[in-house]
């Protein structure tokens, strides 16, 4: 059996610095003992994912801002989707939390890696193991992240870091190792209130500053951010709002939800987007070639894993616009701004030359034109 050896959070920042964290002048890991988890609901709560946690652990990794570019131009989604999102927490970013999970545990303390899965979901199964709350567990690792000192929810509901601003992406990791504990960051230290991501937000889903909002207390501070409404982010997310998917525009013309104003939930946007993603058609005509219902969806969950239609325009584009041009975080001189010309949104479908009816308007030749060499064939 191995012995506990000396470890302490500066060895884990320092190993996390140099196998390309990246903090530029920042932290990018953080550390919280468990009683600041003391109001955490059952289902989000550590203890009861590794109930020996002594601390909480929470590392950032940023998000390229380069990624967001094509879709900002109108040009390209891919990489948004791949860089910024579905591999970013698949791929890149748990290769730092392995490395340290298995440091901690080479010296001698257990380390659970937790993978940023949100608890999303209301299962009505039996516990599988009685008296134990029922799965799935998980910890909401932006609520982390600001427990162990490394930055605040903003008003937007993304997590804000001192130097990265809305772009990071965040791992955690639950320890029995008692770890020297970060500072609480000052509410109100990056989220200057300037209400940036309400408007550009495309699904109207992040609330004005009267609106809703969650208050949480972390040692006797209170950190308090919009109530986001997750139907209208998913859907618009997912790709059912015609104001910044091309993609709903392109096959499925004229479909005018009216997802700033729905009150669906977000599980009913996730089963309305991921089932009309998949859907195929058996028919394929001139105005449909091929048989998916939505080829881009097809082509983009394939080859990215996911897929992020609006690209977080109010909640990362916006604010981060925001954050460099009030020079309030570290990372913020580039010589391109973060919208280079004017933010696009798409016209309504009503507004369409073809109206969605393609009927006399569009593939006129095989219905309208006249034949002029009808019955020619030999
Ligand atoms: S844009 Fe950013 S800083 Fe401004 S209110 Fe929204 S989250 Fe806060
Ligand atoms: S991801 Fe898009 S729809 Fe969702 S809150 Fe951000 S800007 Fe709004």
């Amino acid at each position: 059996m191995s012995e506990n050896k000396k470890l302490t959070s500066r060895m884990l920042k320092g190993l996390a610095k140099k196998i390309g964290g990246c903090g530029e002048g920042g932290e990018i890991v953080g550390v919280a003992p468990i009683s600041r988890f003391s109001e955490a609901p059952e289902r989000m709560h550590p203890l009861n994912i590794f109930p020996d946690c002594k601390s909480v652990i929470s590392i950032v990794m940023p998000i390229p801002r380069s990624a967001y570019r094509g879709v900002t131009e109108g040009t390209h989604w891919n990489n948004y989707t791949y860089y910024s999102y579905n591999r970013l927490n698949t791929v890149f970013r748990p290769i730092v939390t392995d490395e340290l999970a298995r440091f901690i545990e080479a010296h001698g303390f257990e380390a659970v890696p937790v993978y940023p899965g949100v608890a999303e979901m209301y299962p009505e199964n039996p516990d599988p193991v009685p008296g134990r709350p029922v799965p799935d567990v998980n910890i909401n690792v932006r609520i982390a992240a600001m427990a162990c000192g490394l930055g605040e929810i903003g008003w937007s509901k993304v997590f804000l870091h001192p130097v990265f601003g809305p772009r990071v992406r965040i791992g955690n990791i639950l320890t029995d190792a008692e770890l020297e504990a970060d500072p609480l960051i000052k509410p109100g230290t990056i989220c200057k209130r300037c209400m940036k991501c309400v408007p550009d937000c495309p699904g109207n889903a992040i609330p004005g500053k009267d609106g809703p909002k969650i208050t949480i207390k972390i040692d006797n501070r209170e950190y308090s951010w919009g109530d986001v409404h997750m139907g209208r982010c998913t859907a618009t997310h997912h790709g059912i709002n015609y104001k910044c998917s091309p993609f709903l525009k392109r096959y499925f013309p004229g479909l005018n939800l009216d997802i700033e104003n729905t009150n669906m939930s977000e599980e009913l946007a996730y089963k309305i987007t991921h089932a009309l993603g998949g859907a195929s058609w058996y028919r394929p005509n001139p105005e449909f070639p091929g048989k998916m219902a939505n080829p881009y969806i097809k082509q983009i969950m394939t080859h990215c894993g996911y897929m992020a239609n609006c690209g977080a325009k109010g909640c990362i584009r916006s604010c981060m616009e925001f954050q460099e041009k009030a020079h309030n975080i570290v990372q913020d001189e580039f010589k391109t701004p973060v919208f280079p010309g004017p933010k696009w949104k798409l016209q309504p479908p009503e507004a369409d030359e073809t109206g969605g009816i393609v009927e006399k308007k569009a593939l006129t030749g095989f219905f309208q034109d006249p034949d002029i060499d009808a019955g020619q064939w030999s």
